[in-house]
């Protein structure tokens, strides 16, 4: 008899709203085996030292759950644009984003996920239909995220950039596989390195998943250009906007156009397994129900 080996591990973006601590407790209330969480406010650029008193009751907190450290995927702030075109503001960045890396080592975490950044170039309607220049623009900026990595990486220990692939709205990068290809090629410590990918933000850019075929197709895509020892982790939501409308609005699995095939292929993909699987979904108060769901595609 075939023995069943689970090896998802499932969870949310908890709030660590009190204490970074209490993402694990919220966590552990809606059955997730793995979770995200901000180390700090995500919408303020400074944020105060993690104290000792916080930092054991996080250790201690963590243990009891038996969640491993390895399956929590910590999202960086959102005012960080490691390619921004501004020299000041893209020191503030860079030095804010090394702060965050140190506050995941300091909780003995080995990831952190962000986004790569934006060009923020004001491109007219002309403009964009010049593919050779948006191309440039783009290199660019990319060129700048890779630096600012590699700076990041040098000034800091043991944690993994972790980039997510975004919808492509507005100017963000890394809408395609392969603009994170690109960087990776740029970053000089490959061993700290990854990606995220998040599903709706892959649909919205343009990848379908919502068949087998489909699905296939552009997981043999990200195969080649980027490689599953680069996924680090995964964002699992549906979408409110349909595929390649380039807009970034997150919806409860099933509900969405994405639909529910795309993560029983998901739940059954060896590319997926022992890394943090995490919803971002827009209804909180159904998490564990969603979780439990995903659990039950596991053939
Ligand atoms: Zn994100
Ligand atoms: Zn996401």
């Amino acid at each position: 008899m075939a023995i069943k080996i689970n090896n998802k591990f499932v969870g949310a973006h908890t709030s660590a709203s009190g204490g970074v601590f209490n993402a694990i407790l919220n966590a552990q209330e809606i059955g997730a085996k793995a979770f995200a969480l901000f180390t700090k406010n995500q919408k303020r650029w400074d944020a105060k030292p993690l104290d000792a008193k916080t930092l054991d009751t996080w250790f201690n907190t963590l243990e009891k759950s038996g969640i491993q450290a390895k399956h929590i995927l910590p999202h960086d702030s959102y005012l960080i644009n490691l390619g921004n075109p501004d020299e000041q503001k893209l020191i503030k960045s860079r030095m804010a984003f090394i702060d965050e890396l140190e506050r995941c080592d300091i909780l003995g975490l080995d990831k952190l996920n962000f986004h790569p950044g934006s060009h923020l170039v004001k491109l007219s309607v002309k403009d964009k239909k010049d593919t050779e220049l948006v191309t440039k623009i783009e290199n660019n900026c990319l060129d700048l995220i890779a630096e600012s990595i590699n700076i990041a990486l040098d000034k800091t220990k043991n944690v993994k950039a972790v980039m997510e692939n975004t919808a492509g709205q507005g100017t963000n990068l890394g809408y395609k596989f392969e603009h994170l290809a690109y960087i990776i090629d740029k970053i000089e410590d490959k061993s700290r390195i990854g990606v995220c990918i998040d599903t709706c933000h892959m649909f919205t850019a343009g990848y379908d998943i919502r068949t087998r075929e489909t699905y296939d197709e552009t997981w043999g895509n990200f195969d080649e250009l980027i490689g599953s020892k680069y996924l680090m982790g995964m964002h699992i939501n549906d979408s409110k906007p349909s595929l390649g409308s380039r807009v970034d609005r997150h919806h409860s699995l099933g509900k969405g156009e994405i639909g529910l095939d795309a993560f029983r292929f998901i739940m059954n993909d060896e590319r997926m397994d022992d890394i943090p699987l995490i919803l971002e979904t827009i209804d909180s108060s159904i998490w564990k129900q969603e979780i439990e769901l995903l659990y039950s595609f596991v053939k």
